[in-house]
Formats: C-alpha cells, sequence, structure tokens
C-alpha cells in the first residue's frame, strides 16, 4: 500500500511507504497523506473478523494498510498496545477484558466507550499505537525524533502517556499557561520521565499553535533537531481508529447483514473521518452523525455545502474544549474523496481556505454526490450538554462527559427505526468535573489511580510566546 497527497497525487512527490508518512506531518506540497485506494472487506473476512479480540482485529486491519512492517513485528505491536493492562479504566459492570465494552442506553442506542486509556480520552485509542510504532520504525532505522506539539489539553497528555519512555523520542509539549484544568495540569507536569518536556506558555493555545508552526517552517532547524509531530493529521492516528468503528459494528449487531449509524462528537474531523474511511472499505455504516458544539463550522457544511472556518478571535470557548476548533484539519481528506479524488480541485478549494477564505460547494456535480457519503450533522450548546448530561442520569444512572453529551443530543435527532446508534464515548466525566458539578451539583468520580495526582510534584518551563525561546530549550536538550 503506497500513500498519495491529496493535493498533488503523484505529480508533486512519488508515492510514499508507511514507515515513511509515520514521521512525517503533512506531505511536502501541503496537503494530507492517505492511502492510494481503500482496501476493501469482503463478506466472508467481515465473518471471520466479527469473533476477533481487539489486538487481532487491529492486526487484520493494519495489514491491510501496511506492508513495509514485518507480519510477526506488527502483531507484536497490535498485541503490546491493545491490552487490558492499558485499557483499564472502563465503567463499572462493562466487561474489563474488552479493551472497548458498549453500553446500552435504551434498546438500539449505545455508547462505545473508547476513553478507558491512561489519560481517559479516545485520543489515547491512536495515540498508544504511534508511541509503539515510533519506537520500532526509529529503531529500525536508527534514527531518533523530538515531538513538537501544542496542545489545549487531552491530545498533548496523551502523546506524553504514549511516549514517556520511549527510546529514541523525546517529546517538547506547549500548553497555555494557567489555560488547563488542574487535573489536565497534574496528568501532563507530574510525569517524571526524562524524555518528557512539558512548556508552558505564557500566551493562548493559539500562540502554542503559533509557535509549533514557525519552528516547523524553519528548515534548517527542523532538519538539524528531527522535529517531528503527532497531531490528529497524522495518518496513522486516522488508521488507528478505525479499528473501533468495526469494533462497535460487531458488538452492536448479530449479523453482516445489519446496518449501523454512529455518532461522533467532532473538531478536527480526525475521528468521523476514520468512520468516513471504515464505511468506504465495507463497514455496514449508514449514517455518520456528526456533532459540533458552538464551533458549528462542520454542520455549517453539512447542512449548507459552504465550508466557512473562522479566525481564533471568533472561536468559542466552551464546556466541550476538545472540540472548539474552527479549521478541520482532516476535512481536507474527506473532500478528496468527495470531489472524486481529484487534487487539482483540492488545491483549489484549499487555495481559497489557506488564505483566510472559504468555499462553497453549490451549484457543483459534488454537492449532489454527498448524500452517498452518509453523513448528517447536529450542534449542541451549553444548556443542550448540561440537559443530556442530566438526563442521562436521572434516567439511566449513566454519567457522560461534556463531549459524549454533544454527539448524543444529536445522535437522538437522527435516529432510524430499526438502525442500532453508537455514540462514541469520547472522554471520561472527571477530565470536565467543572461542568459536571453545574449539570449535576456533584464530582464524578475518579479512577483510583488518579487519586491525589494535584498534589503530585510538577516538572514545567514556562516561557514567554516566543519561537527563539522554544528553540533554545529544544538545542539545550538534544
Ligand atoms: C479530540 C476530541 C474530540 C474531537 O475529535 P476530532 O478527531 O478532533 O474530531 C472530541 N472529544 C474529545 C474528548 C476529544 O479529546
Amino acid at each position: 500500500m503506497k500513500y498519495i497527497s491529496t493535493r498533488g497525487a503523484n505529480t508533486h512527490e512519488a508515492p510514499q511507504n508507511f514507515s515513511d508518512i509515520l514521521l512525517g506531518g503533512l506531505a511536502a506540497d501541503g496537503g494530507l497523506y492517505l492511502p492510494e485506494t481503500y482496501p476493501q472487506v469482503s463478506p466472508a473476512e467481515l465473518a471471520e473478523w466479527r469473533e476477533l479480540p481487539y489486538a487481532a482485529l487491529a492486526l487484520r486491519i493494519l495489514q491491510k494498510f501496511v506492508d513495509d512492517i514485518p507480519a510477526c513485528d506488527l502483531k507484536s505491536l497490535a498485541d503490546r498496545t491493545y491490552t487490558a493492562n492499558v485499557y483499564k479504566h472502563c465503567r463499572p459492570g462493562a466487561d474489563a477484558s474488552d479493551i472497548t465494552p458498549l453500553t446500552t442506553i435504551e434498546p438500539g442506542l449505545h455508547l462505545l466507550e473508547l476513553s478507558n486509556g491512561p489519560t481517559l480520552a479516545f485520543k489515547d485509542m491512536a495515540m498508544q499505537l504511534l508511541g509503539n510504532l515510533f519506537e520500532h520504525v526509529l529503531a529500525q532505522r536508527n534514527e531518533t525524533i523530538n515531538i513538537l506539539g501544542a496542545t489545549s489539553g487531552d491530545t498533548g497528555s496523551a502523546a506524553e502517556y504514549a511516549m514517556r519512555g520511549k527510546h529514541g523520542v523525546r517529546v517538547f509539549m506547549l500548553s497555555p499557561h494557567g489555560l488547563m484544568s488542574a487535573f489536565q495540569r497534574a496528568q501532563m507536569y507530574s510525569l517524571p520521565d526524562a524524555n518528557i518536556f512539558n512548556i508552558a506558555i505564557l500566551g493562548m493555545f493559539d500562540d502554542c499553535q503559533d509557535i509549533v508552526k514557525a519552528v516547523s517552517n524553519d528548515a534548517a532547524f527542523k532538519a538539524k533537531y528531527k522535529i517531528g509531530a503527532v497531531n490528529s493529521i497524522n495518518w496513522a492516528r486516522v488508521l488507528a481508529q478505525i479499528v473501533y468503528y468495526f469494533k462497535g459494528y460487531f458488538a452492536a449487531t448479530r449479523s453482516n447483514a445489519e446496518q449501523v449509524s454512529f455518532a461522533v462528537p467532532s473538531g478536527n474531523f480526525g475521528n468521523i473521518c476514520a468512520g468516513h474511511i471504515a464505511r468506504m472499505m465495507g463497514l455496514p455504516i449508514r449514517r455518520l452523525v456528526l456533532a459540533t458544539n458552538e464551533n458549528d463550522v462542520l454542520d455549517e457544511f453539512f447542512r449548507t455545502g459552504v465550508y466557512r472556518p473562522r479566525g481564533a478571535a471568533d472561536t468559542w470557548v466552551t464546556s466541550s474544549p476538545s472540540m472548539d476548533i474552527s479549521k478541520a484539519s482532516n476535512f481536507e481528506r474527506f473532500i478528496f474523496d468527495l470531489v472524486g479524488r481529484d487534487p487539482a480541485v483540492v488545491r483549489e478549494l484549499w487555495a481559497a481556505v489557506d488564505a483566510g477564505g472559504s468555499f462553497d460547494l453549490n451549484g457543483t456535480p459534488f454537492m449532489a454526490r454527498l448524500p452517498e457519503f452518509g453523513f448528517v450533522s447536529g450542534k449542541s450548546i451549553h444548556a443542550d450538554r448540561l440537559a443530556t448530561i442530566r438526563a442521562l442520569w436521572r434516567e439511566h444512572r449513566l454519567m457522560i462527559d461534556t463531549h459524549t453529551a454533544d454527539a448524543l443530543k444529536v445522535a437522538r435527532e437522527n435516529r432510524e427505526a430499526g438502525v442500532p446508534m453508537i455514540v462514541l464515548e469520547t472522554a471520561q466525566p472527571v477530565k470536565f468535573a467543572e461542568t459536571i458539578q453545574e449539570a449535576l451539583g456533584c464530582d464524578p468520580t475518579r479512577p483510583a489511580d488518579f487519586d491525589g495526582i494535584e498534589q503530585l510534584p510538577q516538572r514545567v518551563t514556562v516561557l514567554k510566546a516566543d519561537a527563539a525561546a522554544v528553540k533554545a530549550l529544544i538545542a539545550a536538550n538534544c
């Protein structure tokens, strides 16, 4: 399997191997990598996969996309990544041997628990695999990498827990000073590992992201210090997420003749992009229900055909903060498929987006094809979130986090008779305790191994919002 860019296909650079694109970020032409074709799943494979435990299922799917890592190495990577020892924070009563247990709310409506990993958010599902893949590929090539990232909360902790102690990998993670919750700060800053560097920037999340961009745009520095990325455009993260759509499908159905729909709380379009690819591979997904919070750029597109990213100043700060995104970095992958995989069209559309503008597909043939892809969308705001959390607690004694609540609200608006709806549960309520307090008047339960983490010693360097200061810190520690 070779990989191409959404902007260049074969015109800008030759198709790449999986291991080559694993360590890089964007393609050289500014596009995102995708496989040349989507591998198809036959009815016989689907029948066999139904019974597999998570790690074995992950291996089958990885093998369809990765042909430059030997099968036995890939197997040991999948086995090490998807073990119950790593995903041990499941809801009381759920099957702890299952990496992603399914909880039924009422007949035909389910929660797929994706937040049982080390940092209690679904990003662990992909980041844990990335950590093991990085270590493997770097060892094979006798190389090292310095990961530079920016986080407003969930991504940074998931990346640090996945990379801690890994040979050949250092992590430099920028976060806005004083803006994360005490729990999120403690998760990141209390890690004792020598290869983890926390940098609190005197500024906002956007300042952190601007610094990452500035450092990555310095080609000489990037090459000298082997700067790499783990942000959500990384193809391996999308790939890892495909697996739980299959797992969720099998858990909610009895036969492969059935269809299901998935509801996905969305920001950067990474999670639901994996659902789109699972559907393109032949998994019987009827609808992909995209839920946004107040930042409704994606909902607007699926309702109107207009993609109108907002600037940072027009991004709402909400109680589902991991979706406070106004430019969905993975969306380009979907549009590539929608426009018939024509990189010239993508280049034209993103010339407008990259210049701070928008595009409108109305009146193009692509708009007529949009329904084939199964997307529907909706939006949930703070009051909806509180009402959803309260109702689920009152009626079912189930506590969910704010992002999952957004998805559940939009899922209920899009149910169809006879089609099970699976809501992806993307974080645990303890990460967003303030809003749980507001909704329910009590604190969410906290997994025992997080007791008192706020009291542990913390390691963080505070720097002003200046790329030169960050470069100096990287240089001093490499
Ligand atoms: C990152 C995140 C999301 C959004 O996922 P995308 O892949 O960016 O669409 C939703 N919920 C939680 C809890 C997250 O951490």
